[in-house]
Order: structure tokens, then sequence, then C-alpha cells
């Protein structure tokens, strides 16, 4: 079981509301810092253990911030995430950059930056030497294939894009070695959303037999592991929380066993934690508009799928509270829905919840990674703001809701004047 409370009661929330208008995602400073110190602490075993936290999850330089405040890199995937990572004072190889399918602009300013590369294929190579030069330190995403199951999100290893084949790995360091680069690293990223601890001691078994193989086959030396993320969260009540702990722990063993055993020590062992590290932080506080009584009971609220896409998209399941109404009974069921022109954009499908009047406030939980990264402009929805919790109770806006010239900024309406139909 884990506790679905809120860092706040009607009254705060009200008062938040007053300032910031509703809907708005909340970010609780004391819960992300908690989760990343328990992150590091299941592997202070680990002398070189980093967490490179996926710029994706949450992308906003105050969280940014935070993360770089906890000793944590970033994990960018793109242009933009690499300058606001830049932005946040992360750079060197306090940032790896994982991507696919990459323009050359990106690796060119990956090198800039000096950050650590981590390549998706065999064929990038070529392509980065001839763009932007190979560096003294890279790293190369294995895909197991066959070997690994994979999860709901992600899909099998076999059928996903991303990374090497193990033979790959292989022929690719040797060639990377050949052209210059002199430290080694190993990533993969097989599932999403886990809630099972030792699937990534799995993860982490398998790369440092992988990393065996290498010294052994080719006499290179990995200095980094990169579990990379996926460590889900209880999204729902019945669900438990991952215990890190016992994750590092497992790790430690298979590390023993493996790498010091075989020579290797030491070797870091990095993360990119994204949603175990803001997920639980982050709550979408909505008012509600209307009630509509149908052949359902429909609660329509001023956030929609734009907003939090999770449900709509994936049928993902999201705790919901009524503010000031956690004591009384969910003797009443709702869908609770946005105003998108698409049937999905639904928080929730037949949801038992305490009765709901017009102006209560609907607390969404869990939307701290993956919430607002995920949204979009369709049907002409514009962004809400972000706010930050601080410790010392402070709400702070970490970023502003969208307007109406923001929609309009790509358009020139100057040219529309001589634009003749
Ligand atoms: C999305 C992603 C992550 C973070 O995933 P979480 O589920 O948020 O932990 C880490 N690494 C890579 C390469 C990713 O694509």
């Amino acid at each position: 079981m884990s506790v679905k409370k809120l860092p706040f009661t009607r009254d705060d929330l009200e008062r938040i509301a007053s300032r910031f208008p509703t809907p708005f995602h909340i970010y609780d400073e004391k819960t992300i810092r908690g989760n990343v110190r328990e992150l590091v602490r299941a592997f202070a075993w680990n002398e070189g253990f980093k967490e490179y936290f996926a710029v994706k999850a949450t992308p906003n330089p105050f969280i940014l911030k935070i993360m770089k405040g906890e000793g944590c890199g970033t994990d960018c995937s793109s242009l933009p995430e690499l300058l606001l990572s830049e932005k946040a004072g992360i750079v060197g190889h306090d940032i790896m950059f994982t991507s696919n399918d990459t323009p050359a602009a990106e690796y060119v300013k990956a090198r800039e930056l000096d950050a650590i590369i981590n390549l998706d294929d065999i064929s990038h190579i070529p392509f980065l030497e001839r763009h932007a030069g190979i560096p003294d330190t890279i790293s190369v995403r294995y895909n197991p294939g066959k070997l690994r199951e994979g999860s709901f999100i992600m899909g099998s290893p076999e059928n996903a894009k991303y990374g090497f084949t193990r033979e790959q790995v292989l022929r690719g360091l040797s060639q990377l070695s050949q052209k210059g680069a002199r430290r080694f690293g190993l990533h993969t990223f097989i599932v999403s959303n886990e809630l099972n601890p030792d699937c990534f001691v799995t993860t982490a078994d398998m790369l440092f037999d992988l990393a065996l193989e290498i010294q052994e086959k080719l006499g290179l030396r990995v200095e980094f592991v990169n579990i990379s993320g996926g460590i889900g969260i209880p999204y729902r009540p019945e669900q438990e929380k991952v215990d890190l702990a016992r994750v590092g722990d497992g790790i430690r063993e298979k590390y023993e066993a493996k790498i010091r055993k075989g020579g290797l020590h030491p070797v870091s062992i990095f993360t990119e934690c994204g949603r175990a590290m803001t997920g639980p932080a982050g709550f979408l506080v909505s008012r509600v508009l209307h009630k509509k009584e149908i052949y359902k009971t429909h609660i329509g609220v001023d956030a929609c799928m734009a907003n939090l896409m999770r449900p709509g998209m994936y049928g993902a399941y999201h705790h919901i509270t009524v503010a000031g109404k956690e004591d009384r009974a969910p003797d009443h069921v709702y869908d609770v829905t946005g105003s998108l022109c698409e049937s999905i954009d639904r928080f929730a499908v037949d949801r038992p919840l305490p009765e709901i009047e017009i102006g209560d406030l609907v607390v969404i939980h869990d939307t701290g990674a993956h919430g607002h990264a995920m949204g979009f402009n369709y049907n002409g929805k514009l962004r809400s703001s972000e706010l930050l919790l601080r410790q010392d109770g402070q709400v702070v806006q970490i970023r502003r809701p969208e307007t109406v010239a923001d929609y309009f900024a790509t358009l020139d309406f100057n040219d529309l004047g001589s634009f003749r139909a």
C-alpha cells in the first residue's frame, strides 16, 4: 500500500489558487529531494555513482537546479534539453546525451558542452566522427533483443528501435577505440514504470556480464554502466513503492560477484531516473466547472488532457483527491473529464469519489514526471503554469501559464492581410 496524501490543505490550495489561477501543476520540493537522497543512499557503496536526472520527465530549469544541488547530472535527449541543462549550470560529464535518430547539430552541441555521448546505433560512429569528432569518453546503448522482456510502455526490446545488438556493441567499441576513444561506458533502457526491484538488478547484472565479455574479447575496460531509468511509482494506492535500498543491495551483490571478482573494479553505476524522482512530488490542481448528468455523471474540470496526457494516452491510473473531502466516503461514481474534443480526455473513468460540487478543487496525484512535459496545444488548449512548494512553505511560480499570444507566436498575421485566398 502507498499513502496518497496531499502536502497541503484545501485552504492552502485556495490561497495558492487566488494567486495562480487553476489549473496548475505544483511540485513539492521536499519530496523531490527525499527521493533523490534515497536513491543516492541506496548506491552509497559505489564510489562513482551518479544519478543523471531524465530532463524529459520535468524539463524545468528550477527543477534541474534542485537536482544539481543534490549532486545529480542530467540525461538529455535533444538540443533544447541540452540548452536547458546548460542554463541550469549542468555541463560537461554531468550530462549524458542519449538520443536516437540524432541530427548532427545535436552531436555538435553535446560535444561543445563535453557531455558524455551515448550512441544509439553503430552507424552513428562515422556520423559522429564526421560532424563532431570522436570524444575521449563514449558510451553505447545496448539492446538485448530476445534476451529480455520489456514492459507495457516500452514494448519488447526486440521490437524497439533503440540501441546496438550485442555483436554491434563489441564491434562498435572496437571501432571507437581505433578512432581514439579511451574511456567506455555501457547503457541500456529496457523497462518503463517497473515496480519489481529485481528487474533492475537483472539489468545491472546483464551489463556487468557484457563488461566482462568486452574485457575478455577486446581488452577494453568499461568504466561505467548506466542502468538508466524506468523505476516505477505506485500510481495506485494498492501498489508498493520500489524499495531502492533493495535495488542497490541487489546490484552490489552482483557487482562483487562479477565486477570485483573479474578484476574490473572500479566501475561507476549511473542511473537516469525521471519518474521515480519527481513523479510522486507533483499534483495537477484543477477546479470543477460543470457537473453533467447523462448516462454517466461527468465532472468537468478546468484541466484537460493537454495538461496531463497519461490517462488518455495509456489509460493510466492517477489517483484523485477532492481537496477538503479527504475523510468523506467515496460513495459516488464519476468520470472526471476535460474539455478536449476527444472522448479519451478523461482523468478518471467510473471512479468512486466523495460527492463533488461545482467549485471544488480536484487534485490529480503523481503528475511530477511526464505530466506537464507531455502537454500539447491541440484544440487550442494552453499549457498551465508550474508551481513549486518550497521546503519553507513558500509557493513560487516556476513557469507561467501559456497565453493566447504564445499560441499565436509562430504565426505572422501581417502576412495574412496580403495573403490572397
Ligand atoms: C525516458 C527515459 C528515461 C527516464 O525514464 P523514467 O521512466 O522517467 O525513469 C531515462 N533514460 C532514457 C534513455 C529515457 O528515454
